[in-house]
């Protein structure tokens, strides 16, 4: 039996293991930390649960092939709802817009709440959808550094409609094409941050974000976002998959243009074929330090995307106008994009995300408080203050949400925990804290991610979210089905 062995148990790391097992390899998988799941795991705080990272889950379907491919029942692990409102908008200005999953609905919500025509919304989608089908076989359901890719008719005749796909002009250009009112115009720029881009550079390309959104909807898991790590370990474990945790591997040791094996705290460990889920910028500045003539310096130097800062907040009372996802806003966005892209620090009135999975599971929180992760995005990690900036930002964040909810909440915070740029990059060895690897604010960013391959080690593949197609949950598991399709 062929022997593969996996660098991290992120949730790609994982996916890869399952399909590398079901291919009928011995498969094992290394992790510098005591759990699963990376930056998708998950803590508790005296009574209360926490997601400790992802919070919104998209692409379901996913998930569910990972289990009907191992041949198992996906209700037997894991189950979850979708969701009727993805989230809830609150504007500086006092408005309130509920995104509702179901397309009519939330097109007169938006009407209703904004004067604009139902015509022109749906018109959006129908922009939003097209950008979907030419780019989803090209760019995110297969690998882009491979022959093969280009040979299919599907991608001969996507490639002949890219000039389809708005690459040249900016999200926010397109976004204010289509909408007079500001709130519309944010409302769809903030999509931008679900890869840790900026929409004021990011290609509008990227407002296909808002179709996956309303097409395939949004979902909670009933078990919270870290049952898709529970159960995606458990499956591997049914599928003979074995995980060593608290091992960080040391280097891949190379030889004549192979993978030889890893070294795990001074042992070497065989292997048929090596994946790498750690991040591609560390999988070569610390596991392949002694091969400096294999780094693909173009991609390595490439701008990082956003991090965020989190204040995990035991909150002793409920809010019955919160739901499980939330946004308040800043009255300025471009200010604040500014602020994290060019002067590379926190906005003095940042748009708050306010998740709250209490709201859909219960026993999250004690009787009568919720579980309250409050996120802000930031910059990457460049070597900022970051003590001073964390202090201001959460008095501006405790400002911003009192005013709107109409009352103190500082008195109601009864534990708080924090995770910063600098923590999520030694938690999950992500270069600069950032949440998505590189950033996606050029139309060139799909052909500088790191393919799923190594071009000089014929036996060294890579998955997740710093690697091609992406970051993000759903593309983080198509990376490892991009890996598995293309070992033998
Ligand atoms: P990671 O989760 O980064 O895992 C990599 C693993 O490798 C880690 O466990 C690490 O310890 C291990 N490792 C690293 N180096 C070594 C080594 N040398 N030896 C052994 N092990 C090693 N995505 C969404 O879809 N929806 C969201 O709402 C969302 N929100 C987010 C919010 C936050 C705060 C964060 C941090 C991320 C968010 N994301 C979201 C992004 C999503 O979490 C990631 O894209 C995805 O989880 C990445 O998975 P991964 O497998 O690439 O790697």
């Amino acid at each position: 039996q062929q022997k593969a062995l996996i660098i991290g148990a992120g949730v790609a790391g994982i996916a890869a293991a399952i399909r590398l097992a079901v291919k009928g390899y011995a498969v094992e998988v290394f992790e510098s930390n005591s759990y699963a799941g990376g930056k998708l795991s998950e803590f508790e705080q005296a009574g209360y649960r926490f997601d400790a990272g992802p919070s919104l889950f998209t692409m379901p379907q996913y998930v569910d092939e990972l289990f009907t491919l191992a041949g198992k029942d996906p209700e037997q692990y894991f189950s979850y709802k979708k969701l009727d409102v993805v989230c809830h908008y609150f504007y500086p200005d006092g408005t309130h817009l509920k995104a509702y999953a179901d397309p009519d609905k939330f097109a007169e919500e938006v009407n209703i709440q904004t004067g604009e025509s139902i015509n022109n919304i749906q018109n959006y989608y129908r922009n939003s959808n097209r950008i979907y089908d030419i780019t989803n076989h090209v760019f995110l359901e297969q690998s882009l550094h491979r022959l093969k890719t280009y040979l299919s008719k599907q991608t001969v005749k996507s490639i002949l409609r890219l000039f389809q796909i708005d690459a040249f002009r900016t999200m926010h250009q397109a976004n204010q094409s289509f909408y007079q009112d500001k709130r519309l115009v944010q409302f769809y720029d903030r999509y931008a941050t679900y890869n840790g881009s900026n929409p004021y550079r990011a290609p509008a390309t990227l407002n296909v974000i808002p179709h996956l959104e309303q097409h395939f909807g949004a979902y909670f898991p009933d078990g919270g976002m870290y049952s898709i790590t529970d159960s995606l370990v458990k499956l591997a474990q049914d599928l003979g998959v074995q995980f060593h945790y608290g091992q960080p591997v040391e280097e891949i040791v190379v030889k004549g243009g192979r993978a030889e094996g890893l070294k795990v705290k001074g042992t070497l460990h065989s292997a048929d074929i090596v994946v790498s889920n750690m991040d591609v910028w560390f999988t070569y500045r610390k596991l392949l330090k002694n091969h400096p003539r294999l780094f693909p310096e173009n991609i390595l130097k490439q701008e990082r995307s956003s991090s965020a800062l989190i204040f995990y907040w035991g909150v002793k009372q409920q809010f019955p106008q919160l739901d499980l996802h939330n946004i308040f806003f800043s009255a300025v966005y471009e200010a604040e994009f500014n602020a994290i892209w060019k002067e590379k620090t926190i906005y003095h009135d940042p748009t708050v995300y306010l998740n709250i999975s209490s709201k859909f599971k219960a026993d999250d929180a004690p009787e009568g408080c919720e579980n309250w992760f409050t996120m802000i995005n930031v910059p990457a990690n460049t070597g900022q203050d970051w003590d001073q900036l964390i202090t201001e930002a959460r008095q501006n964040i405790i400002r911003k949400l009192s005013a709107q909810l109409g009352q103190d909440i500082a008195p109601l915070i009864v534990n708080e925990s924090i995770l910063d740029p600098r923590s999520i990059e030694s938690k999950t060895s992500s270069y600069q804290g950032s949440l998505y690897g590189n950033s996606s604010n050029s139309q060139f960013a799909a052909f500088l991610r790191h393919a799923n391959r190594s071009s000089n080690v014929s036996n060294l593949y890579f998955c997740g979210g710093s690697v091609h197609p992406g970051g993000g949950i759903p593309l983080a598991l198509l990376s490892a089905k991009i890996v598995s399709d293309w070992v033998k």
